[in-house]
């Protein structure tokens, strides 16, 4: 990416860092027609429920949780080890993404609320729970928060075999977009759904998957009407979707698939929602609760 380290001073990330341990994020997920009916509402400047009503609603409920957590973490500006470059990184296109959806928010008459980012070695405690390396990045709806082990960028260019800059700042935009999920009300649904129909709960979490894959495309795409695109970049993002589809994870660790209990979808469908989002750039053919997905 082009993204230089000019920038990273010129950005003041919302990042922390934090030094300590803990479980499990993405399982909040939701339902199906009526989350286009929000979807279209929120992108089209339509209303979710009045003046503020919905939206502020989850939110206001949300803000109970959030004073949770006050962890061990200091100031990305006071942390000076080898993980500087790759915290600042991260923190660029943490705020990339915030201009973005603050952009597209704004278009559709609503405020969108950043999400802080918590980088991490070894553990970490959220509003969810402890999370720890196992876990992988991930966004606890409780406490609005990303969550990334620095260890895992990492891992993406040897264990995933997916190097690169933009296949970690595709990870990054993934969980954003999870973020965004959380915002629309688009998870609260899913995970009503799933608790109602317990069946189709692992299907369910797939289509959520596959959304906040979208969102990244729809990201990657604004990277590039910005010029900040590099020759490989495209290919390194999509060979990360690629290479955390479940089917790969799963191929890697048990040597059989099975997509039953997929939760996040094969390679191939991560790739093509991503690429679903880039080409368009545009949020509304992020339906990924349609027939098709
Ligand atoms: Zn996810």
């Amino acid at each position: 990416m082009a993204r230089t380290p000019p920038e990273f001073e010129r950005r003041r990330p919302s990042a922390r860092r934090r030094e300590c341990e803990g479980p499990n994020p993405h399982r909040r997920q939701e339902g199906i027609p009526v989350i286009l009916a929000i979807l279209a509402a929120v992108f089209f400047g339509g209303s979710l429920g009045g003046d503020g009503g919905g939206l502020d609603d989850i939110l206001g409920q949300l803000d109970g949780a959030r004073q949770q957590e006050p962890g061990q973490e200091v100031a990305l500006d006071e942390a000076p080890d080898p993980d500087a470059d790759l915290a600042a990184f991260a923190g660029v296109v943490l705020g990339s993404t915030e201009d973005l959806w603050a952009a597209i928010f704004a278009d559709a008459g609503r405020q969108y609320r950043p999400a802080p980012l918590v980088l991490f070695t070894g553990s970490t405690q959220s509003a969810c729970g402890g999370a720890t390396s196992r876990v992988g990045p991930h966004y606890c709806p409780l406490d609005q928060t990303i969550y990334v082990d620095l260890d895992f960028f990492r891992d993406l260019a040897t264990r995933f075999q997916a190097p690169g800059d933009f296949a970690q700042a595709y990870v990054l935009a993934h969980e954003v977009g999870h973020h965004i999920q959380n915002l629309l009300g688009i998870s609260d649904q899913v995970r009503t759904l799933q608790q109602s129909n317990p069946p189709e709960a692992n299907e369910l979490s797939v289509r959520l998957e596959l959304q906040a894959d979208c969102f990244a495309g729809i990201w990657a795409y604004s990277e590039f009407t910005q010029d900040f695109l590099e020759r490989g970049d495209l290919e390194e993002a999509i060979s990360a979707a690629a290479a955390v589809g479940d089917d790969r994870i799963q191929e890697m660790s048990t040597g059989m698939i099975n997509p039953e209990t997929w939760t996040h979808g094969s390679s191939e469908q991560r790739v093509d929602w991503f690429r679903a989002g880039f080409d368009s750039g545009d949020p509304n053919v992020c339906d990924t609760f349609g027939n098709d997905y």
